[in-house]
């Protein structure tokens, strides 16, 4: 069984007054009036706590949240585990007593309470139409324990992890994954629903680009879950999977069978849930597969290239359920945590990545992490092979396709804003017919860096400088090498442009 056993139906005592009313009290008397309070109160510090942060991370944290007590100088609000209230202590206490300061008047000491029914989900919106049996409570999936079922079968196509790690990759573990300001919240609530499945965070919904670190979260929670809960069922799976297993169980006529694996286990992981767009049938039974685990509070974690509205083609009401639990997103990571990603990256494979080499590579790789990886690999394979220690100067010549084909690069507007500056001309100079050599030299160069450091072809460069055609384009290019080649002069002066334009020098 697992270690911890928060018990989400532990008694309780505590008025709950959440921002959605979950479950209202028996309204009678003085506890209604008192509850009243206690909401409208509530109403005023949620507004104020709401104007001081992000709209996403008041949704992670204080959605289910509720005032439970308002003394003379104490308040106490509630949170749906001790993962939330942990989080909240470390990271918006501040924030908190700011808030009832403000609301209240005056200066309150703020406790923090655990209250495991806040973890019910919220009440469904009327458009979602749904039955309440549907609807109904999760029981939790700790209090239950693991699936007893036995048929946890191994031929489950995908992945079917039964207290082994099939399919999983060991380097996608939580003490891998790099924490920034980018993913700090898709990481902590994969943290929470590891630690407290089918309970906090039901169904766990992320989303985000490719290569910044889904499928790693998911597999890192799968891993957290193994460690933790002897027995434990995940099947975790690529929804592509899911989608094969389907087709062939109608196509074979076993679709009870199909329906007996994927419904009896304790945790269910989907990745790339997008795939279900335009995919009507599959849609249908990942209705009711969803349906099924909820319902009897096994969780669910999903991962996709964007949010849940936005999958083509998703039915309406998958849509609405992908958005029960919580719906967090994968951001680019900022530059500190690609350095630090390509710090942790060389370290794993027993390498030191100078400081200069970590910050070229952050600067000009910025919005995938797995191209930031396949950069290392290519910058240490080149090492070894040539011998040559990691400089950024091996670095830029290594990783020259990388640098050129990624976005952001120098463009021509770079290079005329840098040339003009250089020899104090103007654009329409350079766009001019004149040829002396205060405007043709630095014309020639202009053209000489838009070749080597764009893709744009003769044609389009001369395009760019008064509508010259490609041999005009070619000629400058020649000269300007040649002369790079004898006249040191020349070359350093080409050096200094190519840096200021962030490129390799000379
Ligand atoms: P996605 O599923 O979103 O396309 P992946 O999870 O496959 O992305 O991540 C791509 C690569 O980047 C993987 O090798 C993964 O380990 C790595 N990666 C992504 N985010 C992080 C992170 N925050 N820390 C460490 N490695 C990461
Ligand atoms: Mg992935």
């Amino acid at each position: 069984m697992r270690k911890t056993t928060p018990s989400p139906n532990a008694a309780n005592t505590a008025a709950i007054v959440g921002i959605e009313a979950v479950h209202p009290a028996p309204a009678s008397g003085e506890s209604a009036q008192k509850q009243g309070d206690l909401a409208a109160t509530w109403q005023g510090i949620i507004s104020e706590i709401r104007s001081r942060i992000q709209p996403e991370i008041f949704e992670t944290w204080f959605r289910r949240a509720a005032l439970v007590a308002h003394e003379e100088s104490t308040v106490a609000i509630a949170v749906q585990n001790a993962f939330a209230r942990d989080w909240l202590e470390r990271y918006h206490r501040a924030v908190i007593e700011e808030s009832v300061q403000e609301a209240l008047g005056g200066s309150f000491s703020v406790e923090l309470r655990v209250d495991p029914e806040l973890a019910l989900p919220a009440q469904a919106s009327e458009e979602e139409q749904e039955t309440p049996t549907e609807r109904a409570a999760p029981t939790s999936l700790i209090q239950q324990g693991p699936a007893t079922s036995n048929n946890a079968s191994p031929n489950l196509p995908g992945s079917l992890v039964h207290g082994s790690d099939v399919g999983l990759n060991a380097k996608y573990t939580f003490e891998n994954f790099v924490v920034g300001p980018c993913n700090r919240f898709a990481h902590a609530a994969s943290v929470g629903a590891a630690e407290a499945p089918g309970a906090a965070y039901n169904p766990l919904f992320l989303h985000g680009n490719v290569g910044l670190g889904k499928t790693h979260l998911l597999q890192s929670l799968c891993f957290s879950l193994l460690d933790n809960w002897e027995g434990v069922r995940i099947l975790y799976l690529s929804c592509e999977t899911f989608v094969n297993h389907f087709i062939g169980a109608l196509e074979n006529g076993n679709i009870q069978a199909f329906r007996n694996k994927y419904r009896n286990v304790d945790v269910l992981v989907v990745d790339d849930i997008h795939l279900l767009a335009n995919k009507e049938r599959t849609q249908e039974e990942f209705f009711h597969t969803f349906n099924t685990l909820y319902n009897a509070g096994k969780q669910i974690v999903l991962s996709s290239d964007s949010p849940p509205k936005d999958i083509p083609t998703l039915q309406e009401r998958l849509v609405s359920r992908f958005k029960w639990g919580l719906v967090t997103e994968l951001e680019t990571p900022c530059y500190e945590t690609r350095v630090a990603i390509l710090k942790r990256k060389s370290r794993q494979r027993g390498r030191e990545l100078p400081d200069d080499v970590a910050g070229l590579l952050a600067e000009r790789i910025d919005n995938n992490i797995r191209e930031l990886e396949g950069a290392i690999t290519k910058l240490f394979g080149y090492s070894d092979l040539s011998g040559q220690p990691v400089t950024p100067e091996l670095a830029r010549t290594a990783l020259r396709d990388v640098f050129s084909a990624r976005r952001g690069g120098p463009t021509i507007d770079n290079i005329v804003a840098v040339v003009t500056e250089e020899f104090g001309v103007k654009l329409s100079d350079l766009q001019s017919r004149r040829r002396t050599a205060a405007i043709a030299f630095p014309r020639q160069v202009a053209m000489y860096l838009a070749r080597r450091i764009t893709r744009h072809s003769l044609e389009e460069v001369g395009g760019h400088f008064g509508g010259r055609d490609h041999s005009t384009v070619l000629y400058a290019v020649t000269k300007i090498s040649g002369l790079v080649e004898r006249d040191q002069e020349t070359a350093a002066l080409l050096s200094r442009l190519l840096e200021r334009l962030g490129e390799r020098p000379l």
